[in-house]
């Protein structure tokens, strides 16, 4: 049965920190929100707390999703793995939540989940195949074809931000050297801005040259104020995302790729160069039958994409 028109659904998005929560109505549209530093020790007990609250606030509340930065096997609902999440909050974390709420929950990987969310709500909307990138803290990626994700054998698929741009470069998290992740991701951005700053003396005319501790937002924001030098890392770094997204057009013939994440708020700055470098490397048939867009629910997009799921999954 499908949903009635009345139905909501929660969505929560949890990070090493913090988390963000919304309601979210059965067309997609948040109706109230909600962010609090995370409690991993009681995490459970702060959810059941939360969704408490939420329900109070909006009837026929029928499901939650939870996007969580990790591995997460929808056959079996468990948190595999997690860089942030320590094992203590993972073991049983779906079952424990279900019985605290009453309520039907599905877990799943934050990219995933936010891929969702711009597939259905936002610069997705209304097609059929989606590749999504996210690039923040780190670079992620998901699949999504035919209306569904597409995870792969063991739930890896869409590591966008490992594949290999540099074989001679910099050792990433993975293991492996020179990943998309180790030039474009937004620490990376400020190392490399660092390091040219240090190499080339006339960059030390940039603005940035005066604040030593500037992240990638100020990068962004200097480049806005026609800052040369902020504006050439920006370009190089979309060169850096416009290769691996030939690739992916390569390998996937995609109708849609769209990209969000912190990094991408320096909108058309970053865009253009992306756009560029993926016609100049894709096959050009290719290139031509895919679609490269910003994202449109910004931080949003894993909040209402974990509703959505929610919502989904309860009509198959
Ligand atoms: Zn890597």
């Amino acid at each position: 049965m499908p949903p009635q028109s009345e139905s909501s659904f929660i969505g929560i998005e949890l990070s090493e920190s913090k988390l963000r929560a919304a309601t979210v109505n059965s067309e997609g549209v948040i109706t109230e929100r909600r962010e609090a530093a995370l409690e991993a020790d009681g995490l459970v007990s702060q959810l059941a707390q939360l969704v408490k609250e939420l329900r109070q606030n909006t009837s026929g509340i029928e499901a939650v999703g939870v996007a969580i930065p990790g591995l997460v096997n929808r056959q079996t609902d468990q948190v595999v793995a997690s860089r942030d999440l320590p094992a203590i909050v993972r073991e049983g974390l779906h079952q424990e939540l279900i019985e605290a709420t009453g309520l039907r929950f599905e877990l799943e990987n934050d990219a995933n989940a936010a891929a969702y969310g711009e597939f259905k709500v936002g610069a997705g909307r209304g097609g059929r195949d989606l590749f999504y990138i996210t690039i923040g803290d780190g670079i992620g990626g998901a699949i999504i074809l035919d209306g569904k994700l597409w995870t792969g054998a063991s739930g890896l698929a869409g590591e966008v931000g490992h594949i290999t741009i540099d074989t001679e470069g910099e050792e990433c998290e993975c293991g492996n050297t020179g990943c998309l992740e180790t030039v474009a991701s937004a620490p990376n951005i400020v190392r490399r801005a660092n390091e040219r700053l240090n190499r080339d003396s006339t960059s030390s005319l940039s603005k940035l040259a005066m604040n030593k501790d500037f992240t990638a937002d100020d990068l962004a924001h200097e480049a806005k104020e026609g800052d040369d030098f902020s504006l050439m890392m920006i370009e190089r770094t979309g060169k850096y995302i416009g290769t691996g997204v030939a690739s992916v057009i390569n390998l996937l013939n995609i109708e849609r790729i769209v990209l969000g994440g912190g990094v991408m708020q320096a909108g058309d700055l970053i865009l253009n160069p992306i756009i560029q470098e993926a016609k100049r490397r894709a096959f050009q048939p290719s290139f031509e039958a895919t679609e490269i867009l910003a994202a449109t629910l910004g931080e949003d997009a894993a909040t209402i994409g974990a509703a959505m799921l929610a919502r989904d999954a309860g009509i198959s």
